[in-house]
């Protein structure tokens, strides 16, 4: 558009908004382009008619001005209509230039800076159009039906009045008459389903047209048409509407036009998709190949030649590749076979090139005269399985191999004879750190730990086998240095860690096992492994321990043990024995403690040591004690009620840690004493001293209540734990027993101290002492003069069954004893407080608080 001329001269406003710029208003009826510029009060001025009718100087002046009086007002609502809801409107104005020229013009707002543009054309007058007498009237209705357009014009009830042969085509229609007078709806019957917003009806309701709606129709036969179609109001001279006038564009085929493009789009990617398979062709005549410059990338060979060569074509296949498919090719010869497909990694520079070649045998007058095919390269595809393959042979969390892949190799050397070392590792309080910090931070070690291990174990497979555990195989030179390495891994896990700012510390114990012939599958290895895991935890952890047959054996017993408790436990095969225990002043017999034994199926008896363990193992612990707590009390009940005892006999119930820990097991007592209608202080619970170190919060509070109810605790094994000094100081204790091993070394000048120790310490703090495992005289004696309270031990009586020992009761009766004689030592209950004190601070060992009592004696 021509910017210079005129419209310079008009004022800076105008000229500030161009006019109508990249708007063009056609409709092919044009024979005059006309430009116009907006002022800032609308009025529109002509800037530029391209073909000036004779004698009228325009440019410059107001459209409006041009117009008829009749048609201005018409004119200025079409502009503002444009002004305020943008689009298209299209008017038709008679001019006021003599011999009534009128013009089709076009008003259009744009987006951005220009508030509105148009532009229109001018129709001469007939007689100024073609300067003879055609009938105007019958060119535009010629037009009308020509148009490749669907054109109405509607009542103001919607109903047709005119409409072109094309809208009643369109509308599947043979006659004008048969749509003339009826509403869209009544032409395209019951499927027509109209978006009112832009019906006819909106139209004349709104006096608004509508412009270039897309619509989509449907045809008689079940096709559908997409349409693009406008809608103008048509008023009168007062300005109302009348009617509308619409025309609707059938855009079918350039739909179809663009999907086709969109397909064919799709197929010249599928084609350079396929163009990234190379093509190859076998003369079978010449022995050589044709490539397409795909194939020679493909294959790693220059693509120079017209032939090649098989050497050439095989230069980068592995040699069993090339026999194979020289092999193939052989088959497709003969007629064996009609297809190639094989999958052949080539080595290309250095790089593994997977590729994947299909192809097919060509026989011309039945003769196969060449093969043809293409090859795709796979390699992405392969490296892809690869990965999901390295996933499934590794555990997630640490990346080391998993179970499956050690079982796998350990099953693969045992088979082929290689010497072997299996290591099994086990983290020792790993659930201490899962159970207290949570698994995120258990996860956290077990990536360090691994890290670790892998640092030192060496070229050897290294697996997590699952949770805390983990496993270690060695082959060749590596498998002599197992020990050093398990040493090695035991170092590393010792050395403290830091997860999420926590210093925590773990430790490992770690089972070898060399991997004789002696074995057929990885079950076993891994089970042995295991034993010697396991007998480096009981040996202290943190630490290795190599397995020995005698470990199996060892193991095997253990297993048999636990069968035959288990079975115990089924056929109630438990039975208690008494041992006696002796007032040593008086030689009473002032009580018993209650044994447990076990009967096995043989007959033979096994004592606790054998079966204890696996009680408290598992939760029959808890069944057995009430069982035994049960099983003593009404022994008890009996012997009150033959009058066999004397006043103040009491018994001894051996209770364990395992048993306090069980809930309930107070009240279980108490009820078990009122129901066999005895006294609390009948009873004594013998506690052993490592249960009250471990557990001394819970144990105080049960043991208090059953103090309360009269029942007497005796510390049991006293001097044989560690801390016995402090624990007598937070756990309530009525008796001591001595254990065995220190009365053993009464007869001993220097080992008497500690026995001496306890003594006075029991002494000094009112507690009654209770010596254990006297057997000979001596001992009884040297017990005797040195205070103790009483003894038990094979010297005055064994363990014995419930009717023995009644009979022991009755015979005991009959004795005369000797008198009362108790030698006392002279510190005061205060002072012995004073030094325990002291020990408290320093948690002494008995030794050393009895060489600390000892040196005070002397002194
Ligand atoms: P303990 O409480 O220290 O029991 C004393 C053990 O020393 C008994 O062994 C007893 O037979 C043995 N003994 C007694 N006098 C002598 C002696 O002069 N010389 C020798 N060499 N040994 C003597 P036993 O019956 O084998 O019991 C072993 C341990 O089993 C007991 O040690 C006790 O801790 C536990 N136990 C026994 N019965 C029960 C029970 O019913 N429940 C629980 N939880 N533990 C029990
Ligand atoms: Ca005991
Ligand atoms: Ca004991």
């Amino acid at each position: 558009m021509d910017k210079a001329g005129p419209s310079e001269d008009v004022d800076d406003e105008s000229s500030s908004a161009p006019a109508a710029k990249g708007f063009s208003f056609s409709s092919g009826e044009a024979n005059a382009a006309m430009d116009l510029d907006v002022q800032a009060d609308d009025a529109l001025l002509i800037r530029k008619v391209s073909i000036l009718p004779a004698g009228f100087p325009v440019e410059g002046r107001p459209l409006v001005d041009m117009a008829i009086p009749e048609d201005r007002r018409r004119f200025r609502e079409t502009i503002d209509y444009v002004q305020e809801n943008g689009g298209i409107a299209r008017m038709r104005m008679r001019l006021d230039m003599g011999d009534s020229p009128h013009a089709v013009i076009g008003i259009a707002k744009l987006a951005g800076e220009c508030p509105i543009g148009v532009s229109g054309l001018f129709l001469c007058s007939e007689s100024s159009m073609f300067g003879e007498d055609v009938d105007e009237t019958s060119l535009y209705r010629e037009l009308f039906e020509r148009l490749p357009l669907g054109i109405y014009f509607k009542d103001r009830e919607a109903r047709y009045l005119r409409a072109n042969s094309n809208l009643v085509r369109s509308a599947g229609l043979l006659h004008i008459k048969d749509i003339l007078g009826k509403d869209t709806a009544e032409v395209l019957g019951p499927e027509y389903e109209p978006d009112l917003a832009f019906s006819d009806e909106e139209v004349i309701r709104s006096g608004h047209p509508v412009v270039g709606v897309t619509e989509l129709e449907h045809n008689e036969d079940g096709s559908s048409r997409v349409v693009h179609a406008s809608r103008y109001p048509i008023r009168n001279r007062l300005g109302e509407v009348v009617g509308t006038m619409g025309f609707s564009h059938d855009v079918t085929q350039s739909a179809r036009v663009v999907e086709a493009l969109q397909r064919s789009e799709q197929r010249y990617a599928l084609a350079a998709q396929a163009s990234r398979d190379g093509i190859w062709d076998f003369s079978i005549a010449d022995r050589t190949f044709e490539f397409s410059p795909r194939m020679c990338e493909l294959l790693g060979i220059p693509n120079s030649r017209e032939v090649y060569s098989e050497a050439d074509a095989y230069a980068n296949f592995k040699p069993a590749d090339t026999e194979r498919i020289q092999r193939t090719f052989g088959e497709l010869f003969a007629g064996e076979r009609e297809t190639v497909e094989d999958t052949m990694c080539l080595n290309i520079d250095g790089k593994q090139v997977w590729i994947e070649l299909v192809g097919t045998a060509l026989s011309v007058d039945g003769e196969v005269v060449r093969f043809i095919g293409s090859a795709a390269d796979i390699t992405e595809d392969r490296l892809r399985e690869a990965e999901l393959q390295a996933l499934a042979r590794h555990d997630p969390l640490t990346g080391l191999y998993n179970r499956r892949v050690l079982v796998e190799m350990v099953d693969d050397v045992i088979e082929e004879n290689i010497p072997a070392t299996l290591l099994s590792l086990d983290l020792d309080y790993f659930k201490v750190i899962n159970d207290s910090l949570g698994h995120q931070a258990g996860d956290a070690v077990l990536c360090e730990i691994s890290e670790r291990l892998a640092a030192v174990c060496g070229n050897g497979y290294l697996g997590r086998l699952g949770g805390d555990e983990f496993a270690l195989l060695l082959t060749g030179d590596e498998q002599e240095r197992a020990e050093e390495i398990a040493e090695k891994m035991t170092d590393t896990v010792r050395t403290e860690l830091t997860v999420s700012g926590l210093d925590l510390y773990t430790t490992a114990s770690i089972g070898v096992v060399h991997l004789s012939d002696e074995y057929t599958d990885a079950d076993q290895a891994f089970r042995d492994a295991d034993i010697a895991l396991y007998e480096a935890k009981k040996k202290g952890k943190s630490r290795y321990e190599l397995f020995e047959p005698e470990l199996r054996r060892a193991a095997d017993d253990e297993l048999e043990r636990q069968v035959m408790v288990r079975r115990a436990v089924q056929n109630n095969a438990f039975f208690l024995m008494y041992q006696p225990v002796f007032d040593t002043a008086t030689q009473d017999i002032t009580g018993v403690e209650a044994l447990i034994r076990l009967t096995r199926e043989d007959g033979t008896v096994e004592t606790p040591q054998a079966f204890l363990p696996y009680l408290e193992q598992t939760e029959l612990i808890g069944e057995i004690g009430e069982w035994v707590i049960e099983r003593s009390l009404s022994d008890l009940a009996i012997w009150r009620d033959q009058n066999l005892i004397v006043d103040g006999f009491r018994i001894g119930l051996n209770v364990s840690r395992k048993q306090f820990l069980t809930p309930g097991l107070a009240e279980y007592i108490l009820d078990a004493v009122d129901r066999y209608d005895l006294d609390g202080d009948q009873l004594i619970l013998e506690v052993t001293e490592t249960a009250a170190v471990n557990d001394i919060g819970l144990l105080s509070g049960t043991l208090e209540r059953l103090r309360s109810h009269g029942i007497k605790v005796a510390l049991d094994d006293f001097g044989t734990g560690q801390s016995s000094l402090a624990v007598l100081h937070e756990m309530p204790v009525d008796i001591l027993k001595i254990d065995k091993t220190f009365i053993d070394r009464i007869e001993d000048e220097n080992g008497q101290s500690v026995a001496l120790a306890a003594l006075w310490l029991a002494n000094s703090m009112g507690l009654e002492a209770i010596a254990e495992g006297v057997e000979r005289t001596t001992q009884f004696e040297w017990l005797e003069e040195n205070g103790c309270d009483m003894v038990q031990g094979y010297l005055l009586g064994e363990p014995m069954p419930e009717a023995e020992v009644a009979e022991l009761f009755a015979r005991a009766q009959k004795i005369e004893r000797p008198a009362l004689k108790i030698v006392r030592d002279e510190t005061t209950p205060d002072e012995a407080w004073g030094v325990l004190e002291v020990a408290r601070d320093a948690r002494p060992t008995l030794l050393e608080w009895a060489d600390l009592v000892s040196g005070r004696k002397a002194a």
